[in-house]
């Protein structure tokens, strides 16, 4: 019999990438959409999956929305992606950020333990639980230290992940996921703000890109080949807890160079704008991952390095770019800036020259 699994988060960025591995691995997959005006399918549109899985109106916060849910579905697995994922908002909107990522893991795993204890259960954790830590590498007994409301939260969904294993004998998993991006991550996250700058800056549609501090360093992996291990965990005996990590760190700088670097232009200093606006009231500096236990008990390792990721995600911007110039002629198009408010891109009928 096929296996089933529900996805919260499906219009992020993992959810799109983990369906298509759990669609490619013969599941029935559904998709939790919180409510919008206009569903946001875009990524899923971006993958091809739009029409290959079954919407399904929900959202985290609304316990009673998560009871049904597993009540009608009873799925083998569960993989709760939904989250306020943007760190730097989290201090803006710490009650919504709380409630989407702590209270939501709470709703569904009383909805797994009331209706359906066999449901296998997968927590998004993440690396910024453990802040700025004194060891150069962070690995699955690292104390945490978290430094910000989103890491706060998340390190409440995380003991609850444990909890709910220890308390009532429920098969429940966390990722400690270090960054990973890919060309659908959303534009507020800094690899996309930048290989989306540099998109415009090389066809002439903006000058220069506003970042905040750019000497933090990350340990930056592809979307596509985390979700692999998001899968693995739920096949093992027992449910754990994994780091999931490159192992490699590179600062903003490097990030800014290659992408830079990858549509040929050297001086790349001479396009980016320190902007104390995007400061943050605190900052984490430095994480870099060791996921030996993951390499070792579940067989995962990381396929895509740094560089071809961010010249993958460069690529697609630019061909977003091309295409949407095309597509509207010399229509004007909105464009949303966090300070500005919406604006214009007004420059779209010179970029059109270029090819
Ligand atoms: P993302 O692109 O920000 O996606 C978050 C998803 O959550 C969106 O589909 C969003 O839907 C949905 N969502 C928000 N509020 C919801 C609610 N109340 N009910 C149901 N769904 C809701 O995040 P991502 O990059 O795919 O990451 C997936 C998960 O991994 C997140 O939990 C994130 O915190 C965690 N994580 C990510 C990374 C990383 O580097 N990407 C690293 C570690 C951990 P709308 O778009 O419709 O609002």
């Amino acid at each position: 019999m096929k296996k089933s699994a529900i996805i919260t988060g499906i219009s992020g960025q993992d959810g799109p990438y983990l369906a298509k591995l759990l669609l490619e691995k013969n599941y029935n997959v559904f998709g939790i959409l919180p409510r919008h005006s206009s569903p946001n399918i875009e990524n899923l549109r971006f993958l091809g999956l739009e029409n290959k899985i079954e919407l399904i109106t929900g959202d985290v916060t609304d316990e009673n929305s998560m009871y049904r849910l597993i009540h009608s579905i009873r799925p083998d697995e569960f993989y709760n992606l939904a989250a306020q994922s943007f760190v730097g908002d989290s201090w803006e909107l710490s009650k919504v950020t709380t409630n989407i990522n702590a209270v939501g893991t709470l709703n569904i795993l009383n909805a797994i333990r009331c209706n359906h204890q066999i449901t296998r259960f997968y927590q998004a954790s993440t690396s910024e639980m453990f802040g700025n830590s004194n060891l150069l590498k962070q690995n699955e007994l690292t104390p945490f230290k978290p430094t910000s409301p989103y890491a706060t939260s998340k390190l409440y969904a995380y003991w609850t992940t444990v909890n709910y294993r220890d308390s009532y004998n429920l098969y429940t998993s966390n990722g400690i996921l270090f960054n990973h991006e890919s060309p659908i991550r959303g534009k507020q996250f800094v690899t996309r703000k930048v290989t989306d700058a540099v998109a415009k800056i090389k066809l002439g549609l903006e000058k220069n890109i506003f970042l905040g501090n750019i000497n933090s360093k990350r340990d930056w992996g592809f979307a596509g080949d985390y979700v692999e291990a998001m899968w693995l965990m739920l096949q093992q005996k027992k449910p754990d807890d994994f780091v999931i990590a490159s192992g490699k760190q590179y600062s903003i700088k490097d990030l800014l160079k290659i992408a830079f670097t990858s549509v040929g232009i050297n001086n790349w200093k001479n396009y980016v704008k320190i902007d104390g606006r995007f400061k943050r009231p605190s900052e984490l500096h430095s994480l870099c991952g060791d996921s030996s236990k993951a390499r070792k008990q579940l067989g995962w390792k990381p396929k895509t390095n740094f560089k071809k990721l961010i010249e993958l995600m460069v690529r697609e911007d630019i061909k977003r770019y091309k295409q949407h110039i095309i597509s509207n002629d010399n229509r004007e198009t909105v464009h949303f800036d966090k300070f500005k408010g919406f604006s214009k891109l007004s420059k779209i009928t010179k970029a059109k020259k270029i090819s």
